[in-house]
């Protein structure tokens, strides 16, 4: 028999740690974050595990260090011993010790037999034994496991866009990297309409629309701009640093007015104290190519993020929200907007426990905008706020708001299916408080995310996991 012929035929028993007492072999599953770390010798074109003959006066696991070393590099893990194993075709058998590697870092690979190291979130097809190796791993893994549950999250996180364990990619760590900490920002309202309250693509608004029009939080849209700013930023800077700010035209369509009050009030802006960047919430079907034009130009001078809604890419849903446009219309927005200039970012909002949708079909709205690979999301929870069209269909029994476990689990499963480049603007709704009428647990928002944050955690999750 050849000798691929004997590795491929090659299988094994797993007996209890010490049991075998005489090993000839040892084998490493290395893992590093989450991933399995295998080798490709220079002669094969398959992989496998790091391992090979004890030498004579080495323990198995000072030959499993040198082995681990030799064929991958790697120095800075913690080694640790896992099963016995028997090795046998049909002419020999062998003995051997099974260990795995936990590693810290990756090394450079030495002058060896290997040629190269991969990280594989799961066994790859082609193993060099392929009846061996998927026996060896299961037994690491479980080690691996038990060893997980006991170590802090930090150690084992594998999701790299991030500095505090979080596994997505979180605003605060967006703004740190990009403008080196916090940024305060301030809400404003340019006093402009939205299509969907006016009657040009509808009337009476979303159903969930507060009457501010999304913008609650800003002051009187009868002030100019730069006072609004200034009322805000004093009061913020009573808690935060206001020394970084991003105005935010936040409430109702802030891109459906005449061009020059556009403009007008954009300027405004830019020209107030302290602004870093700008953001300017709008609707997808609401740029016409002037405005757009306009965007584009912005874009050239400030730091701009475009925020769209979208909330769901079913268009029977968005009926029933009455939306105002379809999923068709908000691409061809946001094509023309990413076209018009790339350096604009582009924050896509989505909306859960919106009336009469599945968790697969809140599912397939995340995996569908990660597909758009926007630069941000924000991702709300559908909130009963009064004198809406949703509180009267709340109240009339007509509309049950999502249950917590079920949002925490929905979110943290949406988070695989965006880039890991995409930033993760929000991940709960927000509003006035007392204007809350449901879910009553979306008050407490810290405790939602810390719940979504352990979630992951305890689920081997992150974002962009499922991204294809
Ligand atoms: S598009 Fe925005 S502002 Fe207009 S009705 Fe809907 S939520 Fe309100």
């Amino acid at each position: 028999m050849d000798r691929e012929s004997i590795r491929k035929e090659l299988r094994c028993t797993i007996h209890p740690l010490n049991s075998l007492k005489t090993y000839k072999y040892t084998v490493i599953c290395s893992n590093f974050k989450g991933k399995w770390i295998l080798s490709r010798h220079k002669d094969r074109n398959t992989w496998e595990t790091q391992g090979g003959h004890i030498e004579e006066g080495e323990t198995p696991l000072e030959a499993a260090k040198r082995e681990l070393f030799e064929e991958s590099g790697i120095v800075d893990a913690d080694v640790y011993p896992v099963c016995d194993y028997n090795g046998y075709n049909s002419t020999s058998n062998a003995n051997g010790m099974v260990f795995l590697a936990i590693v810290h870092s990756l090394g450079e690979l030495p002058e060896s037999e290997m040629k190269e190291i991969t990280l594989f979130e799961t066994l790859p097809d082609e193993l060099t034994y392929p009846l061996t190796s998927p026996v060896l791993y299961a037994e690491a893994g479980k080690l691996l496991a038990k060893k997980q549950r006991g170590r802090k999250q930090s150690e084992i996180n594998p999701f790299e866009n991030s500095d505090s364990n979080k596994r997505y990619y979180t605003y605060d760590y967006f703004l740190k990297k990009t403008y080196g900490g916090k940024c305060a920002k301030i809400p404003l309202d340019a006093g402009f309409s939205c299509p969907n309250m006016d009657g040009k693509c509808g009337v009476g608004g979303c159903i969930y629309c507060s009457s501010r029009g999304s913008g609650d939080f800003a002051e009187s849209s009868a002030l100019p701009i730069a006072e609004q700013y200034e009322i805000t930023r004093q009061k913020l800077s009573k808690k935060w640093s206001t020394e970084r700010c991003i105005p935010y035209f936040q409430a109702r369509t802030n891109t459906y007015a005449p061009l020059d009050k556009i403009k007008e009030k954009f300027e405004a802006a830019l020209g107030c104290d302290g602004v870093v960047a700008m953001n300017v919430a709008t609707r997808a079907d609401c740029l016409p190519d002037e405005v757009l034009e306009y965007l584009a130009e912005l874009g050239n001078r400030v730091d701009l993020t475009v925020e769209l809604g979208l909330q769901t890419v079913h268009d029977e849903v968005a009926e029933i929200i009455n939306r105002g446009h379809n999923y068709a219309q908000f691409v061809e927005g946001y094509e023309k907007l990413r076209k018009a200039n790339p350096e604009i970012r582009i924050c896509v909002h989505i909306i859960f426990g919106l009336p009469n949708e599945t968790d697969e079909m809140m599912l397939e709205t995340a995996k569908v905008v990660g597909k758009l690979r926007p630069d941000m999301v924000k991702i709300h929870l559908l909130h009963v706020i009064k004198d809406t069209t949703l509180a009267k269909w709340y109240e009339s029994g007509d509309y049950t708001p999502l249950e917590r476990e079920r949002y925490i689990e929905l979110v943290a499963t949406a988070l695989q299916y965006f880039h890991k480049d995409t930033v993760i603007a929000r991940l709960t709704g927000d509003g006035v408080a007392e204007d809350l009428l449901a879910p009553d647990w979306s008050r407490k928002k810290t405790t939602i995310i810390n719940d979504i944050d352990k979630f992951l955690f305890e689920n081997d999750m992150w974002q962009g996991k499922e991204f294809e």
